[in-house]
């Protein structure tokens, strides 16, 4: 059965009501893909297409607010640095017209593009029940690949990203368009040099690279602490070998990604975002 809520509070009560039964349905680019190949289809669907308090993007202070039912298309021509850059490398136009913000949170991949982004802005991640609100840091929802600490009677509300930094984002994968990742990583940085940095399918979340990341804070910015920053990343990541890619290729591209990311940011003074490369193939912006 398709619930279709017209309202946030309609769609907590459900999710309440059916627990982890009542599956939300944003885009269905990942959800409906899967039932198609064979995924057993979920007896209750909460289809959140005319929920209508998901779908802002609001500027707070410094601070971006993203709902979660917005469009990877609609942000990829913002001038959102590594966000923007991570949603214009998601698919082909279709896919990025249907995929939200909240499906690719929903998903949990490692190889979600734009989660990778959101991880390395230090986004934050707004959850919601019929009891309440929750606010976490995004590096702490995802548990493992499609495993999140969302609770059965939760919604993903929106995200927040800080504007005030400097990021880009960079991809391999074997084709430009439809292609899953085989390595990305994004970089942020701040006024005061603070750098977060994130990689993905280099572990089973997006995850964090904090020995590179500290050492940076440690040592400041030159070649030769960039060089051991990146270093630092091939040393601290955990990828798995599959048929895009083996585990010691990855862990290779994934320093030379941050090496290229933070030369970028280091060398430029403006705002920075690259798009696929290597031996996929869009160049830099
Ligand atoms: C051909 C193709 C190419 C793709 N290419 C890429 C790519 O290059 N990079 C990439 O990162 N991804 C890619 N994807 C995956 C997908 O498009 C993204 O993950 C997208 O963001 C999913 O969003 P959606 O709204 O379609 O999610 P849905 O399929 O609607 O939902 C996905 C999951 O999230 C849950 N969910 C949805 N909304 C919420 C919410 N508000 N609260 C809680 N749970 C929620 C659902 O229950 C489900 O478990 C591709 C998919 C396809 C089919």
């Amino acid at each position: 059965m398709v619930h279709r809520p017209l309202s946030l509070q309609q769609a907590l009560e459900l999710k309440r009501a059916l627990g982890a039964r009542g599956v939300p349905v944003a885009g269905g680019t990942d959800l409906i893909v899967g039932i198609r190949k064979g995924r057993p289809a979920p007896a209750e669907m909460i289809d959140l297409s005319l929920v209508p308090d998901l779908d802002g993007i609001e500027r707070v202070g410094d601070q971006l607010r993203v709902g979660a039912r917005v469009s990877h298309a609609r942000l990829e021509v913002m001038d959102l640095g590594a966000l923007a850059a991570a949603c214009e490398t998601v698919g082909g136009p279709q896919i990025r017209n249907l995929g939200t913000i909240g499906g690719q949170l929903g998903t949990a991949s490692p190889a979600g593009d734009v989660s990778v982004a959101l991880v390395a802005l230090d986004a934050t991640v707004e959850l919601a029940s019929v009891d309440g609100r929750r606010t976490l840091p995004l590096c702490d929802f995802f548990v493992g690949p499609g495993r999140t600490v969302l609770r059965p009677d939760e919604l993903v509300l929106a995200v927040t990203v800080p504007l005030n930094r400097r990021s880009a984002f960079y991809k391999i994968g074997k084709r430009e368009a439809v292609a899953i990742s085989l390595l990305m990583a994004a970089v942020s940085v701040d006024a005061h040099g603070h750098v977060a940095i994130g990689i993905g399918c280099a572990a089973p979340v997006p995850m964090r690279a904090r020995d590179a990341e500290a050492s940076l804070r440690t040592h400041g910015w030159s070649a030769e602490s960039i060089d051991a920053a990146a270093a630092l990343v091939s040393a601290e990541v955990r990828p798995i070998s599959d048929h895009r890619g083996s585990a010691d290729y990855r862990r290779a591209m994934a320093g030379a990604v941050v090496r290229r990311l933070l030369t970028q940011l280091w060398r430029e003074g403006a705002p920075a975002a690259s798009r696929i490369g290597a031996d996929g193939a869009r160049g830099t912006a």
